[in-house]
């Protein structure tokens, strides 16, 4: 069940109930009925009767935050017909983190501390909102049929940390299940989902046969495709032995479009590969803009790599900046003067430049969408052209990505 009247609204997209529904289908357990509604105190309770007439456990994400609309705890309170109390354990808790942020705790977080009589605290709470466990009595008097609230918060990163290190074990020990789910994600850049699958295909046939885990693709846009690998096992050591077997099979056949794993991006990629080579980066972005050095600059530690960025958007900036010649500006020689000049002028060991068409229209006789890429490494020069039919902010986005791959790529061919 999601809660927000944003989302009623359309303002937001129920990216939430998707994932939790993914996350359910891979550990085994059936999800037959996902609801929306909106922050109102009748309607939600309304939901949970329905919803606990139908299913033996709710997952609830959304309004667990201290404002007054968030009013998930009191909708469970009153379906478990008990009052609120405040739980010093989890004030605490909130302190502590405004403490470390330094700041002070406004007092309409204590709200967040108010939980339903009988409601069990999760541990794991990486915001201020605590997840939840609510036990409820349901079915005929007396027989104790027992049924379980999850409640976890809304915002999306804190949601999956609560539902996949504690709402799914917990669902899967009350279906009396004894084994434990481990999984990993490769992160992938450059290969369609039928091409992964087509590579991966001997081995996702080896794992339908033994059961031992699963393989399921995931869309992230313009940050590649995820392939995510989960075992189920009697133990963790077996789980992740599983795992590693499991993922070295699928590296093998992925090879270098395998960028990272798990919660690296292809920038903390680049910022690790370029530091471990003791190597620092200028950058000279014109179409792209400063999207790459965004990106980099993102990662902590960026500051070791990272020796700056010109963006030199008008012609007199690439020639007088950065000494290219008065070529074409969406061409080869322009991308590699750039990178070039990016090393010489920023006193890098390393340039990476781009320049193109973003688009709507053409640009110096070159189409919309044509993206020039140049990168000075070791003494040499490359330019790549790639070109994206697409609208300007896609084109800009994929031209920094490829850009950051190219980069990528090289320092792995470099490291041998
Ligand atoms: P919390 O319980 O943590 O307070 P909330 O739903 O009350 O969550 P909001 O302020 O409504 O808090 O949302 C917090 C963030 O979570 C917003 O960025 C919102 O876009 C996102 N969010 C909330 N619900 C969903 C959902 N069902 N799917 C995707 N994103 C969501
Ligand atoms: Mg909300």
């Amino acid at each position: 069940m999601a809660v927000g009247t944003e989302l009623l609204l359309g303002q937001i997209v129920d990216t939430n109930s998707s994932w939790i529904g993914e996350q359910l289908a891979l550990a085994g357990i059936d999800s037959h009925f996902q609801t929306k509604v909106g922050d109102n105190l009748d309607r939600m309770i309304a939901a949970f009767e329905q919803a606990l007439d139908r299913s033996d456990a709710v997952i609830v994400c959304g309004g667990l935050g201290p404002t007054p609309d968030d009013i998930t705890r009191e909708a469970i309170a009153a379906v478990m017909g008990v009052g609120l109390r405040r739980d010093e354990a989890v004030v605490e808790r909130i302190q502590a983190m405004f403490y470390r942020r330094d700041r002070q705790m406004p007092a309409n977080n204590l709200q967040q501390a108010d939980v339903p009589v009988g409601a069990r605290v999760m541990d794991v709470q990486p915001g201020t909102a605590p997840g939840l466990i609510c036990p409820v009595r349901r079915g005929p008097t007396g027989s104790g049929a027992g049924k379980v609230i999850y409640a976890v918060p809304g915002v999306p990163w804190e949601m999956q940390e609560m539902v996949s290190e504690c709402v799914l074990p917990d669902l899967q020990a009350r279906a009396g299940e004894r084994h434990v789910i481990r999984s990993r994600t490769l992160r992938t850049w450059g290969h369609s989902e039928s091409g992964l699958a087509e590579l991966l295909e001997p081995e996702m046939s080896r794992l339908d046969s033994t059961g031992e885990a699963t393989i399921a693709f995931l869309a992230s846009g313009m940050e590649g495709l995820k392939v995510r690998i989960t075992a189920k096992a009697a133990d963790d050591e077996t789980a992740l032995s599983v795992l590693s077997g499991v993922e070295a099979r699928a590296r093998a056949v992925i090879g270098d479009a395998v960028f990272g794993a798990d919660d690296d991006t292809m920038e903390s990629v680049v910022v690790d590969l370029m530091q471990s080579q003791g190597l620092t980066l200028g950058l000279a972005e014109s179409v792209t803009g400063g999207l790459i050095a965004a990106r980099l600059t993102d990662v902590p530690g960026a500051s070791r790599v990272l020796r700056g960025a010109v963006v030199p958007y008008d012609r007199e900036i690439k020639t007088g900046v950065l000494g290219a010649p008065d070529v074409n500006a969406v061409s080869s020689e322009m991308a590699l003067a750039m990178a070039e000049g990016a090393c010489r002028v920023l006193g890098a060991d390393v340039g990476l430049a781009t320049t193109g068409a973003a688009g709507p229209d053409p640009h110096e006789g070159a189409e919309a969408g044509t993206v020039w890429i140049g990168l000075h490494l070791d003494g040499e020069g490359e330019a790549t052209r790639v070109r994206f039919n697409m609208a300007r902010t896609m084109v800009r986005q994929l031209g920094t990505i490829t850009a950051l791959n190219l980069l990528r790529t090289r320092l792995l061919t470099r490291a041998g």
